[in-house]
């Protein structure tokens, strides 16, 4: 049996609870999260980068604009786009990346 966690370690192979589940359960791994935790062979998003365009509508449905990111926290980002308009979006950062132009920094 397969610990869902992906945790080979994990007692719940054996038949017993799974140690990231109930009232004493481990936190979950979650990929992208924590500092440090390099998951992901890709630069992490940085304020300063710039984003382009639409963004996959993670910014608004009306915001077609360049982004430049000025604040990034554990799960929220805050840019600011073509016309000096900050713009909040909640999530984890690391899906923006994607959208991140080549030259970042001017
Ligand atoms: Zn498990």
């Amino acid at each position: 049996m397969q610990c869902k966690f992906g945790d080979p370690t994990c007692p719940c192979q054996d038949g017993d609870m799974c140690h990231y589940e109930g009232t004493d359960g481990w936190p979950p791994p979650v990929a992208g999260r924590g500092k440090g935790q390099m998951t992901t062979t890709e630069t992490p998003l940085r304020v300063g980068d710039v984003l382009q365009g639409f963004c996959g509508g993670w910014f608004g449905r009306n915001s077609y604009e360049d982004k430049r990111v000025e604040a990034i926290g554990s799960d929220w980002v805050v840019v600011r786009d073509d016309r000096n308009y900050p713009l909040f979006s909640e999530g984890d950062p690391e899906r923006l990346i994607e959208y991140r132009g080549t030259g970042g920094t001017e």
